[in-house]
């Protein structure tokens, strides 16, 4: 069975022109999905009733259960969601003033193996499809539909468990999908991929002509402490990295965000930052400052906050434009990976 979700228009254009259908049912279909939020192919009544039968064979629109549902005081919902398979994965909605922003998961699991990082603990499972990305973004706007008439998913940032450039092309599709005005409509914007520093795919996607944004786990000033904390450095020096953002620099025309996780002890001194500023002079990119996320299953403690507001005046002194990151849920698991760690712990014990 093939997911119609995980279709951008393009290739459910070719699909309806293969099943010797006209071109416009694609945007049909979609105006059925997004729009009219219909769930099944009954419903779809200026479709004909004989297609809607092929639809019902072959196809199917099934988005993801949700498991558990964490809801924070802030007004953070953590949902872990189940697929098919009986897999799962996190997907977090936090309220900014400006919108609605899903945090979404790529993979189950992953692979990369940073030491600080609850998700990578288990390795990856297996890669999501762009179905089961854009079934994340449906649940979460049911969620919201449920709780107050007229809101949605306005921002995503894929930054949930997985590497997306290890997932690419699926990664691709979901951005497409979800980026439609025809599809979920959220503008390219306010939809950031985030990665460990995959430099094949960072140069990809600088080729790929959305507007959307990019960001980048650096987290070290030096191959030497990044070494210590992000199994990947290994293969992708920070010298090879900054290469790959000034060429995404150029060819994209956008900015990136380094993103710096400050861990107390290992790569928080001033010494540090002013490192940091060397590094990335030469690029447009600012620094996203994240406050450690403690969990139990990794040792690393959370920089204090004197310790990460110094961090931020070294940099916008050094003339680098940083910002810290809000947090959000801190009375539920909303911490990277912990929900499903725990829920696998309780299943095994
Ligand atoms: N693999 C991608 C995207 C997923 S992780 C990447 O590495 O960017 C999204 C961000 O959360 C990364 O910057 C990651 O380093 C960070 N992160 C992981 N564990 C964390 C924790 N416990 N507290 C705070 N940030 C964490």
């Amino acid at each position: 069975m093939i997911n119609l979700l995980g279709l951008p228009i393009s290739k459910l254009e070719e699909l309806m022109l293969s099943e010797g259908q006209k071109k416009y049912r694609a945007i049909q279909l979609y105006t059925w999905i997004y729009e009219k939020k219909a769930t099944s192919f009954d419903e779809m009544s200026d479709i004909s009733i004989k297609f809607r039968e092929v639809l019902k064979e072959k196809y199917c629109l099934d988005i993801p259960t949700i498991d558990k549902i964490q809801r924070s005081k802030d007004g953070t919902v953590k949902l872990l969601v189940k697929f098919s398979d009986g897999l799962k994965v996190e997907t977090v909605l936090m309220r900014y003033s400006y919108g609605n922003a899903a945090c979404v998961s790529s993979q189950v699991g992953c692979n990369m193996g940073c030491s600080f990082c609850a998700s990578g603990l288990l390795g990856k499972q297996r890669s999501l499809t762009a179905a089961e990305m854009v079934g994340q973004i449906m649940v979460l706007n049911n969620v919201l539909r449920e709780e107050n008439k007229g809101e949605r998913v306005t921002h995503i940032v894929v930054m949930g468990t997985g590497e997306p450039f290890d997932n690419y092309d699926n990664v691709m599709d979901f951005i497409r999908i979800v980026n439609a005005q025809k599809g979920l409509a959220i503008g390219a914007r306010h939809i950031t991929v985030s990665t460990c520093g995959l430099i094949d795919g960072i140069k990809k996607y600088a080729r790929e002509g959305l507007q959307t944004n990019l960001a980048i786990s650096l987290h070290a000033p030096n191959d030497e402490i990044r070494l210590k904390i992000m199994k990947v450095a290994k293969i992708y020096p920070i010298k090879d990295i900054i290469e790959a953002v000034k060429e995404y620099e150029s060819i994209a025309k956008r900015r990136v965000t380094y993103e710096y996780l400050l861990l107390d002890g290992i790569n928080d001194s001033k010494e540090n930052a002013e490192e940091l500023i060397k590094v990335i002079k030469g690029t447009m990119g600012y620094v996203n400052l994240i406050p450690y996320n403690e969990t139990s299953l990794c040792d690393y403690k959370r920089s204090s906050g004197n310790r990460i507001h110094a961090f931020l005046d070294y940099l916008n002194k050094g003339g680098v434009n940083a910002t810290i990151r809000k947090e959000f849920g801190s009375d539920i698991d909303a911490a990277c990976g912990q929900l499903r760690a725990k829920a696998e712990q309780n299943e095994k014990a």
